[in-house]
C-alpha cells in the first residue's frame, strides 16, 4: 500500500509506503482550530514509511505542546501532518490524494464538538477520548 498527499497549492508533496492507522475524527475545541474544520481527519503512519516528495523546506511547524506538532505549507496553510517529538506521527487525512485506503473509525469527543455541527446517525462516537464512553 502506497499513500500520497500534497497541500492545496501542490508545492509540498509527501508519499507513504505503508499502512495508515487508527483513522479518526476528533472534534474537540482544539482539534477544530488546528483543522480549521468542525474536526480533525488524522492516521497514523510509521515514521520510516513517511518520506516528503517536494516542498519539505515550505514547512512551518507548530508545536502544540507535549511534543507534539503541526506541519503545513508556508505558502497556502494546508496543514499536512502531525509530529511527534520531531518525527512525523501521522497525516491530516484531507490533504492525502485518493483513497488513502482506511476509513474514519471513530469519532471523539463529540462531547464538546461545536454548537453548529450534526454528527451523522450510525458513524462510532465517543463522548471524549473513546476508552469506554461510546455514544451511539
Ligand atoms: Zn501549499
Ligand atoms: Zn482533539
Amino acid at each position: 500500500m502506497s499513500v500520497s498527499g500534497e497541500c492545496f497549492c501542490g508545492a509540498v508533496r509527501y508519499k507513504v509506503d505503508g499502512e495508515l492507522r487508527d483513522a479518526r475524527s476528533c472534534h474537540c475545541s482544539r482539534c477544530r482550530k488546528a483543522f480549521s474544520a468542525q474536526a480533525s481527519a488524522y492516521a497514523e503512519v510509521n515514521a520510516d514509511e513517511f518520506e516528503w516528495l517536494a516542498g519539505e523546506e515550505l514547512l512551518t511547524t507548530y508545536q502544540s505542546g507535549r511534543g507534539f506538532g503541526l506541519q503545513f505549507c508556508s505558502k497556502c496553510g494546508s496543514t499536512l501532518c502531525g509530529i511527534y517529538q520531531g518525527s512525523v506521527h501521522g497525516i491530516t487525512l484531507g490533504c492525502a490524494d485518493g483513497n488513502p485506503g482506511v476509513e474514519i473509525e471513530r469519532h471523539i469527543y463529540v462531547g464538546s464538538k461545536a454548537a453548529w455541527e450534526v454528527i451523522p446517525d450510525g458513524v462510532t462516537a465517543f463522548y471524549g477520548q473513546g476508552d469506554d464512553d461510546e455514544k451511539n
